[in-house]
């Protein structure tokens, strides 16, 4: 961010006084713009014992597999933002039911909640950001095609689940970069 949202003059960064971090801080009009992480709501859609996958249209990880999952928009809960993005990617009616797994992602900023849901009706279809709807047995997971390790974790929490017959809510924090990414850095940096 480099000119303010109040008034359009350039910020400044810097400690504002009282506070231990920098930020970016407006001279002219006083605001102080505050970055903190962002929340991504999912939801795990059951039908009849399978699952709803999409195949991402859109980058990152155009091409491959994900539940439906998407930033919380302002003014809604969780469970309505998760049904939200179930329905713009997939075109699934769903039912949010509880909530599966809470995964922070401190070097990206985000949080990730994935629920458990039930879908309506065996409805959806490919959407501008999914080339691709489908439900999967469980055992038939694409597990190396999933899109991020937050929906492998997600997933791999309801599988647990599913085969101990309980209903848990999961905490994962994952620290590190996964190798691919920092090796896709790598090569970034020294101008691949
Ligand atoms: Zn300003």
């Amino acid at each position: 961010m480099k000119y303010c949202s109040e008034c359009a003059s350039e910020l400044v960064v810097e400690i504002p006084e009282g506070d231990h971090l920098p930020r970016s801080v407006c001279k002219q009009c006083g605001a102080i713009h505050y970055r903190n992480p962002r929340v991504i709501v999912g939801a795990i859609c059951e039908y009849e014992g399978r699952l709803l996958l999409c195949r991402r249209d859109i980058e990152p990880r155009h091409g491959f597999w994900t539940f439906p999952a998407g930033f919380l928009e302002m003014g809604e809960t969780t469970a309505e933002g998760a049904a939200r993005e179930t329905l713009e990617e997939s075109g699934a009616d769903v039912e949010i039911e509880d909530l599966c797994a809470i995964i922070n992602v401190p070097y990206i900023a985000q949080v990730y909640l994935s629920y458990r849901a039930r879908m309506r009706g065996p409805r959806h279809h490919p959407t501008p950001e999914s080339s691709e709807t489908c439900l999967v047995a469980p055992e038939d997971i694409p597990w190396d095609e999933l899109a991020f390790p937050t929906i492998w974790h997600s997933l791999r929490f309801w599988m647990a689940d599913r085969e101990a017959g309980t209903r848990g809510i999961h905490t994962l924090d994952i620290t590190r970069r996964p190798r691919e990414l920092r090796e896709r850095e790598r090569s970034h940096d020294s101008g691949d």
